[in-house]
């Protein structure tokens, strides 16, 4: 059962051939039986989850369900707020913290009928790209658990790589769903700015964060950015937009593809992948349209410093008195703020939160963080650019495959260096997912991302449709893991 995608299992569902009971106990062994290896979930309640399975059994067999997706079950990442759920962050700083309400998202979900399985591991605050940023645990690829499984959101991806769950939530601020997907070899969308809600998810850098799903196929990723979608009068950046149109195939003959030059920095299976899948698509007709991204270059230090300032604002609602840890040696109250912070936070939160608030103190703004907001704009103008020349732009998701446990927790900037290709479509606030883009020849999943105009999501989805029967493109899911 673990091997099949979300369509197949919505279909067995709404047939009546297996009931959301018997799903949800299918993947609670799962993952008693893989998690250990993985450490996707900080924490797994299954009674309680079980309970809410039955619950949508009985709705089903009487006739009530709440939609096709009643008993679908969901991963949720673990700054996303569940009512009466601890919402950690994977910081000490939150460990005893139980949210008070539920995120919109959960909401959405809830009233679906979806069966959520919270707990899933991240980075810290999620900073960071390959989850050895998270406080209590380091997830490992399912694909080979010597290795990363991407971040932030590593235990969503690699719950769904590993068959834990079919589909999961994650967050994604300058990658952080699309890296860790690609690197699982997995779906991962993150939407345009402003379709999903962000009431409930604990803030890293307000003007980029955004929930998206991950899945393990297609219909996954569309069903569940369909339900999260929408204005939510709670978060004043939600837009109210035209609903995503169900995908269907497009014409790949006449397409105009954006594509990139090949970088140095690229590992050289990363390479020979995207060249071969843009011969594949000149083959069917699609013309390839080379744009230049000489001023991405500069997204990474863009990025860098507008999501440090913004985190050092956000972070400082944790101060010890309103939520989670509390450090009171009973001194000065200056005492009880330094201390709590000191001892809550890791290495990677502390070193954001000093950059941020460097770039944003007087005498130093204009030069950093104004500096930084000119160049956003110049980055959001080189894609509407690029969108007066091409329909949908093409590049792989990461420069590397999975890399080695520890491998760059050494050097922050290499780590930051893993968002090269992603952090960019953040500051411009634009749709954009990773797809399956094949294997390495050690096996290792490769990504492929596409990129679309704000609020194109049809778009984008319907172009992923029209590959997703490339056999070259395929990863098989890890079934055994070692
Ligand atoms: N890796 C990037 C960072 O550390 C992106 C994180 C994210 O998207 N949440 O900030």
């Amino acid at each position: 059962m673990i091997e099949k995608k979300y369509s197949e299992l919505k279909q067995l569902l709404n047939e009546g051939k297996i009931t959301p009971t018997q799903l949800t106990q299918v993947y609670l062994d799962r993952i008693e039986s893989v998690d250990p290896k993985i450490k996707a979930f900080l924490r797994i309640k299954p009674s309680e989850i079980l309970k809410k399975a039955e619950e949508s059994t009985e709705r089903r067999k009487s006739g009530k369900k709440l939609s096709d997706f009643d008993g679908m079950p969901i991963g949720i990442k673990d700054n996303i707020c569940i009512q009466g759920e601890y919402t950690t962050c994977s910081s000490q700083i939150l460990e005893n913290f139980v949210s008070p309400y539920n995120a919109t998202v959960i909401e959405k979900l809830l009233s679906h009928g979806f069966i959520l399985f919270p707990g899933l591991n991240m980075d810290e605050f999620a900073m960071g790209s390959s989850t050895e940023n998270s406080s209590y645990q380091v997830t490992r690829n399912p694909f080979d658990t010597q290795r990363i499984p991407g971040g932030s959101s590593g235990g969503s991806a690699a719950a769904v790589a590993a068959g834990m769950l079919p589909v999961s939530l994650g967050s994604d601020t300058g990658g952080s769903i699309r890296q860790p997907a690609s690197l699982c070899g997995v779906y991962g969308l993150k939407p345009t700015y402003g379709r999903v809600s962000r009431y409930g998810l604990v803030a890293y850098a307000s003007s980029l964060d955004q929930i998206g799903p991950i899945a393990n196929d297609l219909s996954g990723i569309e069903d569940v950015l369909h339900v999260i979608s929408g204005k939510d009068n709670r978060d004043s950046t939600s837009l109210s937009l035209p609903e995503i149109s169900p995908s269907n195939p497009i014409s790949l003959k006449g397409l105009k593809v954006g594509v990139m030059k090949v970088a140095d920095e690229w590992e050289d299976s990363v390479k020979e992948k995207y060249s071969s899948i843009l011969d594949e698509l000149k083959s069917k007709g699609s013309e390839l349209i080379e744009l230049d991204f000489s001023l991405h270059d500069y997204s990474i230090p863009i990025y860098y410093i507008i999501a440090t300032a913004e985190c050092s604002s956000n972070l400082s609602r944790f101060d010890g008195i309103r939520y989670g840890k509390r450090v009171d040696q009973k001194k000065k109250l200056e005492d009880l703020y330094l201390d709590t912070r000191t001892s809550g936070f890791g290495t990677e939160v502390k070193r954001r939160i000093l950059l941020g608030t460097f770039s944003l103190s007087s005498g130093y703004y204009d030069a950093y963080y104004g500096q930084a907001q000119k160049a956003r704009v110049l980055i959001r103008k080189s894609y509407e650019e690029f969108f007066k020349k091409v329909d949908v732009i093409l590049q792989p998701t990461s420069p590397t495959t999975a890399f080695r446990v520890g491998e760059k927790t050494q050097d922050p900037i290499q780590m930051y260096r893993a968002d090269v290709l992603t952090t960019s479509v953040n500051l411009a606030g634009l749709p954009s997912m990773s797809i399956p883009g094949g294997t390495d020849e050690k096996g290792l999943p490769i990504g492929m991302q596409i990129t679309v105009p704000s609020f194109e999501e049809s778009r984008l989805l319907s172009f992923a449709r029209s590959l997703s029967d490339w056999k070259s493109l395929e990863i098989s899911l890890p079934g055994k893991i070692s």
